[in-house]
């Protein structure tokens, strides 16, 4: 069959590349002049740093497939991702663990010990916590809230944490002992030379043809069999029906000599700081060696129509207009969306990959029952 996919990020790279091995033929469009999608790397060219051009990117998993997968294409080095956080005047290591607390308090508190000095600190007449903020006072008390999400949360979301909902903070990581490495996942890398590299590996096979600075609108799909899209849900429809919203980034570029703040990742928690952290890109790649520097200064703000989709905001409204491009989608016959901005999600990269298989799977299956594909394999709402 012919496949048309929108969009060359990983969720097109990786149903293009496994139904290319099925032996249908494939075109990939993506509106932007490279490859990648918002993995996207590229060599800064006054430094020679590799760049993750739309924010930092580490990858981490669980699905043990999914990392057998990334690892045909890359070579990936062991890489833990260790972020701290400047807050009132001083450099703390997150997530929020017993080095943290020890010296945020100015303790030497062994695990036990600050297991209930926290729970001494928390604020625990709430039962049942229906908001950011009071989930984060029910788990950890008003100091370390105001140092460590109060502000950040603000600048990341434009919003106080009293409006989002308690869910963002579920799985509060706060750690008893001195583990600081960031995710728990059993499979935790970076790619050697970088993701562009393994995407276009990926990409790379006889059946598949990619086209760049092609920007792709509903009535191309015409002459495919079918058509995967990861692009915006809404704007698959022209935004007939409103814009689904979305939380923007600013990247502000500088360069220095040198290692400018010691790490990759450096928060900064405090409101009157207008930028919610600083990446310094050479901390990826600590094999490689390079004396000049380049860092981005990261800002948030609410998405207009000419920016880039960062984080779906899915609050109430958003969820209830969510819903109506759903049902629109379901009638739309020979369209699947998928990825982030298709199903107007926050997903990880190995979760991407994962329900990029998955598609692909249920696609092959769809077309040997000679069944017709879903809008969605994984539904949004
Ligand atoms: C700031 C940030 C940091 C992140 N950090 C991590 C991390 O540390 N670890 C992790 O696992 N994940 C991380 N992620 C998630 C990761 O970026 C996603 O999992 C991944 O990019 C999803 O791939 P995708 O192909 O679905 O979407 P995308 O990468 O967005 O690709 C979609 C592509 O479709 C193209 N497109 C859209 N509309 C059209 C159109 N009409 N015509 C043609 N082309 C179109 C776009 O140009 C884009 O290239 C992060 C995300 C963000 C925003």
């Amino acid at each position: 069959m012919k496949i048309l996919l929108v969009g060359a990020g990983l969720s097109g790279a990786v149903i293009g590349r496994d139904l290319a091995e099925a032996g249908h033929d494939i075109t990939i469009v993506d509106s932007r002049p490279h490859i990648g999608g918002n993995c996207y790397t590229e060599r800064d060219p006054e430094t020679g740093v590799l760049v993750h051009v739309y924010g930092p990117h580490i990858f981490h998993t669980d699905d043990e497939e999914v990392w057998d997968y990334v690892n045909r294409y890359q070579t990936f080095r062991p890489y833990k991702n260790r972020v701290k956080t400047t807050s009132q005047g001083a450099v703390y290591s997150l997530p929020v663990n017993l080095h943290t607390i020890n010296q945020f308090y100015g303790k030497t508190l062994r695990p036990a010990e600050a297991r209930e000095f926290l729970e001494e600190q928390a604020d625990s007449s709430i039962a049942d916590p229906q908001t950011f903020e009071e989930q984060a006072l029910r788990f950890v008390g008003p100091d370390l809230y105001a140092a460590f999400f109060k502000g950040y949360t603000e600048k990341q979301w434009g919003c106080s944490p009293t409006e989002l909902p308690a869910s963002i903070l579920k799985r509060l990581p706060v750690r008893f002992n001195y583990d600081d490495n960031y995710f728990f996942h059993r499979f935790q890398g970076m790619p050697e030379t970088g993701y562009t590299e393994m995407i276009a590996a990926i990409l790379d096979h006889p059946a598949i043809e990619v086209r760049l600075d092609t920007r792709f609108s509903a009535e191309q799909g015409a002459g495919y069999d079918h058509v995967f899209y990861s692009g915006p849900l809404d704007g698959y429809f022209d935004y007939r029906l409103g814009r689904l919203g979305y939380r923007t980034l600013d990247f502000e570029r500088f360069t220095d000599q040198g290692d400018y703040q010691g790490c990759a990742v450096m928060n900064y928690g405090d409101r009157d700081v207008p930028y919610t952290r600083i990446t310094e890109h050479k901390h990826f790649a600590p094999w490689e060696s390079h004396e000049g520097t380049v860092c981005y200064r990261e800002y948030s703000r609410a998405a207009g129509p000419d920016d880039i989709p960062y984080y779906p905001i899915r609050l109430v409204a958003e969820k209830a207009l969510l819903a109506d491009y759903v049902a629109l989608a379901e009638e739309t016959a020979g369209v699947t969306f998928v990825g982030r901005l298709g199903t107007y999600r926050y997903l990880d990269m190995d979760v991407t990959i994962r329900e990029a298989l998955d598609a692909a799977a249920a696609f092959r299956a769809s077309a040997a029952a000679g069944d017709a594909m879903p809008a969605f394999v994984k539904s949004p709402l």
